[in-house]
Parts: structure tokens; C-alpha cells; sequence
């Protein structure tokens, strides 16, 4: 097929897609130690492919297939440490593309199983150059190198076109609540931080006030790129929170429309997962327990002020593909992190509305 037909039958595809879905939901939990300052979570766990990647997937589709970097056939590869490929297989077989996913060996076995069920396929690495490898591929097999960490902030249209931050705030403008004042989220690209840091600057029409804070957690270089603003700085170990948290400045990540940082401990991840568990009756992934440490820790904040108003933060993928990791208690153990004592310090800090000293 000529590829100027190709290209606007893939767009038709995609568009298709965009119609068959609804948006995501934006769920309210009400803690009565938290009175006037409602926790709003964004489900994204509730995309075709189950995480907040199925929006950079298809943004990422259609930015390279408008660029003609996608041509009728030929392979598409991407470094991702799981949901990204996830959700990139889906579209390349809507596409009908083959599609290969480079990743860390210790990927979680449910995530593969995924990435495959859609019609994937796995190259797994022992080192950390998941893109130096992904390139490698892309050179090797003729194919398409996706590189979701170069083109994430820059594939989603922040301005608007329903992208995540024009639809929360749309979602809150028929709440009785006010702007929120925090937006709390967590960094793998950065591009969900950036699409949502300057939707609130540019945002039309009205004078935003809202926050942006970004959680990060051990074994990442964004909070001290934050800090330091030194590009260069690099990690040898990955992160444990499957998604968020790199071992480089990623070229994504945007520092300058992020109004906070925090650094949120791996234990204290995991007890919120336990804490989400009860308060929600369901299951998170990882990035969402770092999220909701976050999200409580300003919460105790605009409650110690006097200052009340909503929070929204975010459900970045559902907990069906940790049952292996983080819902494992063998797994847990294995950590070694004292996940319990920061278990009995969240569990006091929703019962009390203070966040300890
Ligand atoms: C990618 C990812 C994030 C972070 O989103 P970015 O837009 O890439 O910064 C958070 N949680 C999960 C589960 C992810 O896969």
C-alpha cells in the first residue's frame, strides 16, 4: 500500500480506538480526619491495557506515524520497563506492526505475559542500556526505534486534546469543590509531569493555582536533578517501583513545570499499598502507593495550615500485575525493609490528620 494510504488508514485506526473508549474516572476518597480536603484518585487503571501508558502509547503512535517514522510492516521496538510495552504491543497490533520490547530480565513475569498477549515479543537485557540496545534493534531489524523517554513530553498534546490534565480539570469543574490545590504525581518519562505542569501554567480562560508535586522514589536521579539541576548525574541500580524513578536525567522530564519534589522511601511505598488496599477495597501498582505517601503528606500539610481544599493524585495501573512482587510477603521480606513499622506510621496518619515529625 502507498504509504500516504497507509498512514491515513493507521490515523483512522487510532482515532477509532479514541472513540470506542470513555474517559477514565475520577474517584473521591473522603478521610474523616482530613475534613474539608477530599482525595481525588484519576483511574488509569481503567484503559484498554490497564495503566496511564495506553495514553502515551497512543500519543506516541500517532506522533511517529504524522512524523513518517512508521512505515506499513516494519517492526516498532521500545525500551520499557513493562506498561509502556504493554500498551505499545496493543496499538502496534491494531496497526497490524510487529512490535518488540526491550527490558530489564527482572521484569515481572505477568507484565511479559501481557506484553505477549497482545502480540509482542520480550528482548531481555542483563545491564541497564535498555535504549542502547532498543536502537541496536531498531538498526538490525529495519524497524522503528519508539523511544518513549526522548518523546514523551513532547508526543501528547499538552494544550488540550483531552489529554490527562484537561480532563481532571474538567472532571473537578462539576465538583462542588474549589481548584485543588496539589496535583500529585510520579516520574518514569516525566511526560505525564510535563503534559500536567504546563496544562496548570497555560491552562485558558482562568487563573490557575493548583500545584504541581512530584513523588519520587529510591534508586532515581530526578529528585536531585530537581534539586541540582546537573543532567549528568546517573545511578548503576534500577528502581524498585516498577515505572517511576530512573538511573538518568531522562530527556522527558521536565523540571522546570514542577513545583515540588518528594522523596518517598521504598517501605513506605509498600505499607501504602496496604493502607490503599483497605480504603479502597482493590489493589494498586506500585507508583500508586508512592502517590498516595505524597498526596497524605500534603494533605497533613494544608490540614496543619488551616488551609482546606482537594488533592488529586493518581491510580497509575491496577495491582493484578504485582501479584508476584509487591502483594508477596516472601517478596517483601526479601527487601529486607521494615515495611511494617511504616505501615502503623500511615495507619496513624490517616487516623490522626498528622503527618509525624
Ligand atoms: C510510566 C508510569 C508512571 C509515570 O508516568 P510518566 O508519564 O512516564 O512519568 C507511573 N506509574 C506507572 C505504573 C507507569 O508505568
Amino acid at each position: 500500500m502507498p504509504q500516504r494510504d497507509w498512514t491515513r488508514r493507521a490515523i483512522e485506526a487510532l482515532e477509532a480506538e479514541t472513540h470506542r473508549s470513555a474517559d477514565t474516572h475520577l474517584l473521591r476518597l473522603d478521610l474523616p480526619s482530613f475534613p474539608g480536603i477530599p482525595l481525588y484518585l484519576k483511574d488509569e487503571s481503567v484503559h484498554p491495557t490497564g495503566s496511564l501508558k495506553h495514553r502515551l502509547a497512543r500519543s506516541l503512535f500517532i506522533y511517529a506515524i504524522c512524523n513518517g517514522w512508521l512505515r506499513e510492516g516494519r517492526p516498532v521496538i521500545e525500551a520499557s520497563s513493562g506498561s509502556t510495552a504493554i500498551s505499545e504491543a496493543y496499538f502496534a497490533r491494531l496497526l497490524g506492526l510487529p512490535f518488540v520490547a526491550v527490558m530489564p530480565r527482572s521484569t515481572s513475569p505477568d507484565k511479559v505475559a501481557l506484553i505477549e498477549h497482545f502480540g509482542g515479543r520480550c528482548h531481555f537485557i542483563d545491564d541497564t542500556d535498555v535504549y542502547g540496545t532498543a536502537q541496536r534493534l531498531a538498526d538490525e531489524l529495519d524497524g522503528h526505534y519508539m523511544d518513549q523517554f526522548t518523546y514523551a513530553e513532547r508526543a501528547t498534546d499538552w494544550r488540550g486534546n483531552s489529554n490527562i490534565a484537561e480532563s481532571i480539570f474538567r472532571q473537578m469543574a462539576h465538583k462542588a469543590d474549589p481548584e485543588p490545590h496539589w496535583i500529585v504525581v510520579s516520574a518514569g518519562t516525566g511526560g505525564t509531569s510535563a503534559t500536567i505542569g504546563r496544562y496548570i501554567r497555560y491552562r485558558p480562560g482562568t487563573q490557575v493555582t493548583t500545584r504541581l508535586a512530584v513523588v519520587d522514589p529510591e534508586r532515581s536521579v530526578f529528585h536531585d536533578y530537581f534539586v541540582s539541576g546537573d543532567t549528568t548525574l546517573t545511578l548503576s541500580r534500577g528502581s524498585r517501583i516498577e515505572g517511576i524513578g530512573r538511573p538518568r536525567v531522562e530527556p522527558s522530564f521536565v523540571r522546570g513545570v514542577i513545583d515540588r519534589m518528594i522523596q518517598v522511601p521504598d517501605a513506605a511505598t509498600f505499607a501504602a499499598l496496604r493502607v490503599l488496599e483497605r480504603l479502597l477495597g482493590r489493589r494498586c501498582g506500585g507508583s500508586t502507593g508512592t502517590n498516595f505517601v505524597g498526596a497524605l503528606q500534603l494533605m497533613c500539610e494544608l490540614h496543619a495550615n488551616g488551609t482546606p481544599g482537594p488533592v488529586v493524585t493518581m491510580i497509575c495501573d491496577g495491582g493484578e500485575r504485582y501479584r508476584g512482587t509487591y502483594y508477596d510477603e516472601a517478596w517483601i521480606a526479601a527487601t529486607g525493609l521494615d515495611v511494617a513499622s511504616w505501615q502503623r506510621r500511615l495507619d496513624e496518619v490517616v487516623a490522626s490528620g498528622r503527618w509525624p515529625d
